[in-house]
């Protein structure tokens, strides 16, 4: 099972992490990743991956720092169990930040199978939408609001300097 896990006070940031892990621990969640019909720049099915995820034992930690309003998070490929999010981020509804944990939760899932490959390439969001770090966050979203989920996790590339990074 993956379950996310924050310490910090951010009621937002609480409340947010409750819904992704009820969402995780959804079937219809499973469901609907894997009724869609095939992910981009992925080499295995939606169905493997939705397979791949509810089998997996994670725990995701929520880690807070400081970037540009513009940003959302980053991807940490050193310790993809760990989910960055910036403080000073200008998106912070719920459904946002879902998309920005389950979108961490989908490489963390594929970093402990690295003999399959279902991520996004570069940092740049235009056109991902449908590889599967992109889409099943759109669809964590989608379940949260009931409308088309359009957050797309902006990225930039990891702090050079990351005194910033206080865990939980
Ligand atoms: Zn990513």
């Amino acid at each position: 099972m993956i379950t996310i896990r924050y310490r910090g006070n951010l009621q937002k940031i609480k409340t947010a992490v409750n819904c992704a892990n009820s969402l995780l621990a959804d079937p219809k969640f499973y469901q609907l990743i894997r009724a869609h019909s095939e992910f981009t720049m992925s080499n295995i099915s939606p169905a493997q991956i939705a397979d791949l995820m509810h089998e997996a034992d994670i725990t995701m930690r929520i880690v807070m720092y400081i970037a540009s309003p513009r940003v959302h998070g980053y991807d940490d490929v050193h310790n993809p169990d760990l989910v960055h999010i910036n403080v000073f981020r200008s998106d912070w509804t719920i459904s946002g930040i879902v998309n920005t944990i389950i979108h961490q939760t989908v490489h963390a899932v594929n970093d402990i199978h690295q003999e399959f490959s279902f991520g996004h390439g570069d940092r740049s969001s235009p056109g991902k939408e449908n590889t599967a770090p992109y889409w099943i966050a759109n669809c964590a979203e989608e379940m949260l609001t009931e409308k088309p989920g359009k957050t797309g996790l902006v990225h930039e590339a990891p702090p050079e300097s990351l005194a910033l990074d206080t865990l939980d």
